[in-house]
């Protein structure tokens, strides 16, 4: 789909020293702004840094620049302009302002691409309106990415504004994987369909897993599993996914930090009608107060674990309730994809908590899957194999990193362009 970040670039065909190979990547929450910048060059990171609170009467903004010291302060940033404004001074205070020639494009990770976005795409007014279309079905995330590449717009109209969409991975799903059950001309007249999320991610993970094990993406099949405080598992053939565990909106699938995943619809109803929930309730409950928080009133796996160690019945719960889920997953991908050439761990969880990478797999082997505990407790930053030389399917810890995946799609999609 895109050059790989890592480039497998042949010699003498880089980019001209000076030439602009910069990335701003933005990610716009509701009341949060992300941000890094990234050479493309060389896939180095010049800066990162967050605004936080934003609208609030002391939002926080913290940035690092390379190799430099970490600058924190309390700003007075009542909307995401200020928000922009006060983020690329502090790049501008570093000689990385927005009007550096150096600045190849801004990219933007936007949420929803719906069916229309299948790949990076250059922001233009069109472009904006059907991302603007889409807001009923991602009413949390869309409008802040809105206002984020509309802000960064008129900050310098010049520059490029790629959006990179966290949808875009999974709509080679097929349709028996992207369908619900239900009434067609009801699913197709409000867009009811399964849609996924973390694409960016699952779509990083698997090509460096392909290159782990010494491989083209188009020869292998992986089964990724991004457990963040959000969490979705892929099932990857040949490069492409073909089923992914979040559906109309990251709700369906793996337990999540503070989400239920999997629930019988039917559950909604009863709050409603038995409990006496409003739907807004139910929305809140699921997505806010369910999950490992809702499980046992944590939601960060260390903090559970610690508690499982001390014999916490409600911790143990949460966590074996996370697990038989994720096992579920790793068994429907199997039978999926047919055959699995590795299975790869992403993410905060997945990368940092070996009791969950073991436990997970424990009890597989009939699927080929076994983790070597020596090679599991390992900790590192670094791409890995955790399963035995000779286990039938590779068990690997792939850290991701969205922001790098963000971008080298926006800079593949400006370089080529120019070329
Ligand atoms: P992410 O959304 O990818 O930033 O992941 C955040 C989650 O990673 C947190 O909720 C933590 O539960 C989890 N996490 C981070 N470090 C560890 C660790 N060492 N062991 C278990 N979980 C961890």
């Amino acid at each position: 789909m895109t050059d790989a970040p890592d480039g497998n670039r042949a010699p003498g065909t880089g980019p001209a020293p000076g030439a602009a190979t910069r990335v701003l990547v933005l990610n716009c929450g509701s009341s949060s702004v992300k941000y890094q910048l990234l050479d493309m060059a060389d896939d180095s990171r010049l800066a990162a840094g967050l605004v936080e609170r934003i609208g609030e009467d002391a939002s926080r903004l913290v940035h690092t620049p390379a190799g430099g010291r970490r600058r924190e302060r309390t700003v007075a940033v009542p909307d995401h302009e200020s928000a922009l404004k006060a983020l690329s001074a502090e790049l501008a205070a570093d000689g990385h302002g927005l009007d550096s020639p150096r600045l190849a494009a801004v990219g933007h990770r936007v949420v929803h691409g719906g069916l229309r976005f299948t790949e990076p795409t250059v922001v233009d007014d069109g472009v904006l309106a059907e991302i603007e279309r889409l807001v009923p079905v991602a009413p949390l995330h869309n409008p802040a990415n809105i206002t984020g590449i509309r802000t960064a717009r008129a900050l310098n109209p010049r520059l490029p504004q790629i959006a990179v969409f966290d949808t875009a991975f999974h709509t080679t799903m097929p349709e028996h994987a992207a369908r619900y059950a239900i009434d067609v001309a009801t699913a197709d007249a409000h867009r009811v369909r399964r849609y996924g999320f973390h694409g960016t991610s699952h779509a990083y993970v698997s090509r460096r897993t392909a290159e782990l094990l010494g491989k083209r993406p188009q020869e292998v099949n992986v089964i990724v599993l991004h457990l963040g405080n959000g969490a979705s598992a892929s099932a990857v053939r040949g490069g492409r996914c073909v089923d992914t565990s979040m559906g109309l909106t990251p709700l369906e699938g793996l337990v999540m930090g503070t989400r239920s995943g999997d629930v019988d619809p039917a559950v909604v109803f009863h709050l409603v009608r038995v409990a006496g929930l409003s739907v807004d309730e139910v929305d809140t409950l699921l997505n806010q107060r369910s999950g490992l928080a809702g499980l046992c009133g944590d939601n960060d796996m260390r903090e559970i674990l610690r508690r499982v160690d001390e014999g916490d019945e409600r911790a143990q719960l949460a966590f074996d309730v996370y697990v038989h889920r994720l096992k579920k997953y790793i068994g429907a991908y199997s039978a999926v994809l047919g055959t699995v050439d590795a299975v790869a761990f992403t993410a905060g969880v997945g990368e940092n908590s070996a009791p969950v990478r073991a436990a997970a797999v424990d009890g597989l082997a009939g699927l080929g899957l076994a983790v070597d505990p020596g090679l599991n407790a390992e900790r590192s930053d670094a791409p890995r194999l955790i399963s035995p030389p000779d286990a039938p399917v590779t068990v690997a810890v792939v850290p991701t990193d969205e922001e790098l995946e963000i971008a080298a799609q926006a800079y593949a999609l400006v370089a080529h362009a120019d070329g």
